[in-house]
């Protein structure tokens, strides 16, 4: 029996990355996405609203009566003070990064508890770690995933659930392109340049690409991880380490 995977967001960057990774290892993927993709079984879900979430798990678990692997991948960044963002932009942001995924996984959890197997996944940030910044949201949402993978692996260890946090430094995506267009946009600065100091910036000298978070997310899947949980993996060329 080919082993369900269930990911959001895995139309673009670091998600599609992932979809295929685990295709590749023979997982059946469902990719909740608002963006069609050809690779995986894309189910259509706006990730911020939290019934729809809901109702397509539930659809798929119907289908598939079972579920192994839970990536909470979808997400969006934002370039902000505390002072520059107002509360519908909060919560905005608070609704896709953070009550998505909890949306989520409180959709698999009574089959993975059945299953007493499951492993959850969330993809955080290297800002679950240090603040930067005008990332005043951004760096919220990302601190409040890290806490979901250590109170969700505390309190569903029994049922043998697994869930960790995999903390990503800066990966070349379409999302770190928008923000990079964004940022020259405003600035005038020249795209390459800056595309080039951001690399710069990372102590191995160069950005990350989606399918190195790929293997890390496969791997903590995987039997090999198995006494792995409520931990924050980081995977950011070093940036964090300083
Ligand atoms: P991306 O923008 O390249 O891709 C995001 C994916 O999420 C896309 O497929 C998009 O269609 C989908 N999506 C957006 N809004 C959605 C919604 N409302 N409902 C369903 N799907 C939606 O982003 P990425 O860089 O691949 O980032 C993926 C995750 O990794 C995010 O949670 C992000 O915060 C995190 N992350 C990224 C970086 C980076 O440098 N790229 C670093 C750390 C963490």
């Amino acid at each position: 029996m080919r082993p369900v995977a269930i990911i959001t967001g895995g139309s673009f960057g670091i998600g599609k990355a992932i979809v295929e990774k685990l295709q590749s290892q023979n997982y059946q993927v469902f990719n909740l996405d608002i963006e069609a993709s050809e690779l995986g079984e894309h189910r259509y879900c706006d990730v911020s609203q939290v019934e729809q979430v809901q109702k397509v798990i539930q659809e798929i678990i119907m289908e598939t009566g079972r579920v192994d692997a839970l990536i909470s991948n979808a997400g969006k960044h934002l370039s902000a003070t505390i002072e520059d963002t107002d509360e519908a932009t909060l919560d905005a942001l608070f609704a896709l990064n953070v009550k998505g995924a909890y949306a989520a996984v409180q959709a698999v959890l009574p089959t993975m508890k059945l299953q007493q197997d499951g492993k959850i996944v969330f993809i955080s940030s290297d800002q679950a770690h240090v603040g930067k910044p005008n990332s005043f949201a951004y760096n919220l949402t990302k601190h409040a995933l890290a806490s979901m993978a250590k109170t969700t692996a505390l309190d569903y260890a029994p049922f043998n659930i697994r869930a960790n946090a995999v903390c990503p430094g800066t990966i070349e995506t379409p999302l770190f392109h928008n923000a990079i267009d964004k940022y020259c946009a405003k600035s005038g600065a020249d795209k390459a340049l800056i595309v080039a100091e951001e690399g710069a910036l990372q102590p191995l000298g160069r950005l990350g690409q989606p399918n190195e978070v790929a293997a890390l997310v496969a791997f903590l899947l995987s039997d090999d991880a198995a006494f792995i949980t409520g931990s924050l993996q980081t995977i950011d060329g070093g940036y964090t380490a300083r």
